[in-house]
């Protein structure tokens, strides 16, 4: 977990290779819809395009089939699911039922204006259609109303490890290791 531009999706690839594990990017599904065109990326981009979060029941259904695959029997890594708390208990629910086991959750902390500058510039390399200022700002603000409180509730579960996420990418991947290696494997 972590504000939009944290650097997620970066460090959930590096992290899900090396426990060998898919890492299951919500973000990452709805845009490959988007681009083929499907219905369901239809839908999502009316909410991408505006900064907001695509609707629960859309996004739970979604991540429950991707969680049901074959090459997700061993462990996931989930970046950018939960984000809400249907969704969290939506994912409570699945697990139950795919016999899994949430064994952390990493949170980046980073610093909202440098996390601003990062975003305007990936808008330059990478295009994205959600990189407007504009839909940066309402992005960091629903963050803030709608998934900030869940890093309270995995708080209590034990679950959360908070990670500096500013600095080179190395170094941050470095520190989510160390603070994951210590995670007794489920
Ligand atoms: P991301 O790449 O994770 O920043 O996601 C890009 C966009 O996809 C978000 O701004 C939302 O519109 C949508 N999205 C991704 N994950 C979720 C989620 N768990 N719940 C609702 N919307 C999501």
């Amino acid at each position: 977990m972590g504000p939009p531009g944290a650097g997620k999706g970066t460090q959930a690839k590096f992290v899900a290779a090396h426990f060998g594990i898919p890492a299951i990017s919500t973000g990452d599904i709805f845009r490959a819809n988007v681009s083929q065109g499907t219905p369901l990326g239809v839908e999502a981009k009316r909410y991408m395009d505006a900064g907001e979060y695509v609707p629960d029941e859309v996004t739970n259904r979604m991540v429950r089939n991707r969680i049901e695959e074959p090459d997700a029997a061993e462990g996931f890594l989930l970046d950018g699911y939960p984000r809400t708390l249907a969704q969290v208990e939506e994912l409570d629910d699945m697990v139950k039922h795919t016999g899994h086991k949430l064994d952390a959750v990493v949170v980046l902390t980073v610093d909202q204006e440098e996390i601003v500058q990062r975003l305007l510039q990936r808008a330059l390399t990478e295009g994205r259609a959600d990189d407007t200022e504009e839909v940066i700002r309402r992005r960091q603000e629903v963050y803030a109303e709608q998934t900030q409180p869940l890093i309270e509730v995995y708080k209590q579960r034990g679950l959360v490890r908070e990670i500096d996420g500013l600095g080179e990418v190395d170094e941050v991947t470095k520190r989510v290791f160390n603070a994951l290696d210590v995670v007794p494997e489920s």
